[in-house]
């Protein structure tokens, strides 16, 4: 059987993630020290384990509404307010999902008719452009840039508009780069939204971890006039280090909640009902927990930053998630190149920023959800690394 003529084009076309090529080659290598996964190194705090387990004790191992438990929903709606300070109705505008991973596909595949055009920033998360081509979209990176601190300018976006724009999608803060938005930014994003007739997609699953607490986080859902024109996703993968709940949520105006619900009903039902009562714990009383992981994470952060600067490889000091992007063209070696003979010779392990998109060539993702420790030793090693690269 010719199985390539079997599967669909879109598919065909789009690439295996980079990072999960990468750490193909770390599997099973006991010796390696990963700054890799952007997963928490944290296990997941105690009293939200045993909500799940509670969960199950009490025998809830059954379907719950496909927009999840009613409870959830308000848990989430109040979380939101405070936190975004966006108001959302439980009972319509919100849906529980699996994982952000989930919300953003159904919100491309819900908003997205074959050959409309979804403008995103790059260096992006490595799901954006295969799941805007999963969805019969037009994926239209603008390229960031390490002198705007990868920051997202209006005057780029502006640029890339053409009539077949649908969508804007943003991820602040950032993965790969760790990049923050400013209001002022943000502010003339929504314009261009406005203006333009536009929807905003926005992944903002690393809002808590933020650092600088003069600059916090905004969502642009909550500026004047985008509530209804923004689809917001957010999570408890990040900051409640929960990846393996795989719990998620989407919040925007009711009818594209509709739609979305239309696919998550048929593709996925519900989410696991174990981990939507764990949620309920971490959104309730997780907040304890959850500023003294940010607070770890902030001092690894200041850390990793200051070494790869002694080192020599040049690297801004980002706002928030839990990566760096260090600047590693002085090297003379491709991000590939770099990432894999810093493996084979010295066991340390870091993404190619090309795995991030074009864009990301030249640079290298370090993760610092990494115990302390471990980011002293593989700082060590990339230094005599580069050391033997200069000599
Ligand atoms: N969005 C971004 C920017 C991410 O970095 C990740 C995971 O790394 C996800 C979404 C997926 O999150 P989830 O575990 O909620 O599916």
């Amino acid at each position: 059987m010719d199985y390539t003529a079997k599967i669909a084009t879109n598919v065909a076309s789009i690439p295996r993630s980079g990072i999960r090529d990468f750490f193909e080659l770390v599997q099973g290598r006991d010796d390696v020290i990963s700054l890799g996964v952007g997963e928490p190194d944290f296990v997941t705090p105690w009293h939200i384990r045993e909500a799940a387990i509670y969960s199950l004790e009490k025998g809830q191992t059954t379907y719950t509404s496909n927009l999840g438990l009613l409870s959830l929903r308000k848990s989430i709606s109040k979380y939101v307010d405070d936190f975004f300070h966006v108001q959302y109705e439980p009972a319509k505008e919100v849906l529980v999902t699996v994982g952000v991973s989930e919300a953003i596909d159904i919100a491309l595949r819900a908003l997205l008719n074959p050959g409309d055009e979804v403008i995103y920033h790059e260096p992006c998360y490595v799901s954006y452009s295969p799941s805007i081509v999963m969805a019969h979209g037009v994926p239209v990176p603008v390229v960031t840039t390490k002198e705007d601190e990868f920051s997202l300018k209006p005057d780029k976006v502006a640029a890339a508009i053409t009539p077949k724009t649908r969508i804007i999608f943003i991820n602040f803060p950032t993965n790969p780069t760790g990049a923050c938005a400013s209001r002022e930014d943000l502010e003339g994003i929504a314009a261009l939204a406005i203006k333009h007739d536009l929807l905003v997609l926005t992944d903002e699953i690393y809002s808590e971890l933020r650092y600088d607490e003069t600059n916090p986080h905004v969502s642009i859902a909550s500026l004047p006039g985008m509530k209804e024109r923004t689809i917001l996703l957010h999570g408890f993968s990040k900051a409640f280090a929960m990846t393996g709940f795989r719990l998620g949520y989407a919040c925007a105006p009711q009818p594209i909640i509709e739609a979305m619900m239309k696919i998550h009903q048929y593709s996925m039902l519900c989410a696991p009902i174990m981990s939507q009562n764990a949620a309920i714990e971490a959104l309730e009383n997780g907040q304890p927990a959850m500023i003294e992981m940010r607070n770890s994470y902030h001092q690894r952060r200041d850390f990793l930053v200051k070494r790869l600067n002694e080192i020599g490889l040049d690297c801004h000091t980002p706002g928030g998630a839990f990566y760096v992007f260090p600047d590693i063209r002085s090297t003379g070696l491709s991000s590939k190149e770099f990432a894999m003979r810093l493996l084979e010779e010295e066991s340390v392990a870091c993404v190619p920023g090309s795995a991030f998109g074009e864009s990301g060539e030249g640079f290298l993702r370090c993760c610092y959800a990494t115990a302390f420790d471990d980011i002293r030793t593989a700082t060590d090693k990339m230094e005599r690394f580069v050391n033997r690269l200069k000599n």
